[in-house]
């Protein structure tokens, strides 16, 4: 498998951008535009209803689940229906995501990108993306993962999940790593970020609970079926409990494991820059380097509350940081260690 290193190689005849975006020539321009419009649709003020709907989506499943066991034939049937009508239209969206559709335009815009990040983000950034890249794409059993740098809207608009926070994501095809602005600018975060995010596509179990969980959500039935055949509907809602409370330890474990896998690549001094840098976020600092924290504003702290609430309600993605700063603690290379072979897993 030919694995190239991401973005630190010039791929196109582009002429070098030392400036950034704001002195990108037209080529450059367009390469932006194209890899801005790829990005998933988030909507910060609709998290909330997000939220909602997952929760509602998740006792409707087990609901139905159940119903397929303790209803009439009619309403089985319809139960039966509904799940199946549920699980077509996930894969399909699943199925499209990861589609063929515009992979030529897209790895053009990646390869033009490429060759601009050197001017953009330190060379300590290139250097982990260049370390662990190869094994996302080796998962993903593709050549190739690119490196998109996701630009900040700011300093007028308000940061996004983008320009704040990894992610992988597979538009056309084409292997995605997604590495905001302001992690990138900080090596030692984009580091233990980026052997984070190559855990999530090494251990393959982990998309399995995801895609129970939250993508595909057949869990949910499965509990509701199954509680529903040994105990009713009792049975089926201590199922449904037992399911969020399992899935969720499945989750954080194999996030954990994420962050096992940083410190093991990375060394813990990086990681635990890399805690500090979400603590920020988390305390909702500004994550751009060198400017200071806004004064709290109290009109936001209610909808913390409420996104804090609805977020438990469905069970946090990641284990709360203070755990992970503990489940991290251990005892790894004191510096960083540079990727060998051992980093070569396969999805
Ligand atoms: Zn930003
Ligand atoms: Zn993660």
């Amino acid at each position: 498998m030919t694995m190239s290193q991401p973005a630190a190689v010039p791929a196109s005849g582009e002429e070098q951008s030392p400036a950034g975006p704001a002195a990108a020539g037209p080529a450059e321009a367009e390469a932006e535009r194209v890899l801005a419009a790829m990005l998933p649709p988030f909507d910060a003020g609709k998290m909330p209803a997000a939220l909602a709907v997952r929760l509602v989506l998740a006792a409707g499943l087990v609901t139905a689940g159940a119903g397929v066991v303790l209803s009439g034939p009619v309403m089985a049937w319809l139960c039966l229906a509904g799940i199946a009508g549920w699980l077509c239209q996930a894969g399909v969206q699943m199925r499209k995501e990861a589609g063929q559709a515009g992979a030529g335009e897209l790895a053009r815009a990646a390869a033009v990108h490429a060759a601009v990040l050197p001017g953009r983000v330190p060379a300590g950034t290139l250097a982990a993306a260049g370390r662990h890249l190869p094994a996302i794409a080796a998962a993903r059993r593709r050549d190739r993962a690119w490196l998109y740098v996701a630009p900040c809207p700011g300093p007028d608009a308000p940061c996004t999940v983008f320009c704040t926070t990894p992610a992988t994501w597979t538009p056309g095809g084409q292997v995605m790593v997604i590495l905001g602005e302001h992690p990138a600018a900080l090596p030692d975060v984009a580091a233990s970020a980026l052997a984070h995010e190559a855990g999530h596509h090494a251990y393959r179990w982990l998309w399995q609970v995801h895609y129970a969980r939250t993508t595909l959500n057949w869990g949910w039935a499965a509990a509701g079926l199954a509680g529903a055949a040994a105990g009713g509907w009792p049975g089926a809602a201590i199922a449904g409990a037992v399911f969020w409370a399992v899935s969720l330890l499945a989750l954080w474990a194999g996030e954990t494991s994420c962050d096992l896998r940083a410190v093991r690549t990375e060394g813990y001094p990086a990681v635990q820059v890399g805690f500090g840098y979400i603590a920020g976020l988390l305390a909702g600092h500004p994550a751009r380097p060198g400017t200071p924290p806004p004064a709290p504003s109290r009109s936001r702290t209610p909808r913390k509350a409420v996104l804090t609430l609805l977020d438990w309600a469905n069970g946090p993605a990641h284990p709360p940081l203070r755990l992970r700063r503990a489940l991290g603690a251990r005892p790894g290379p004191p510096g960083r260690a540079r990727a060998g072979p051992g980093l070569q897993v396969n999805r």
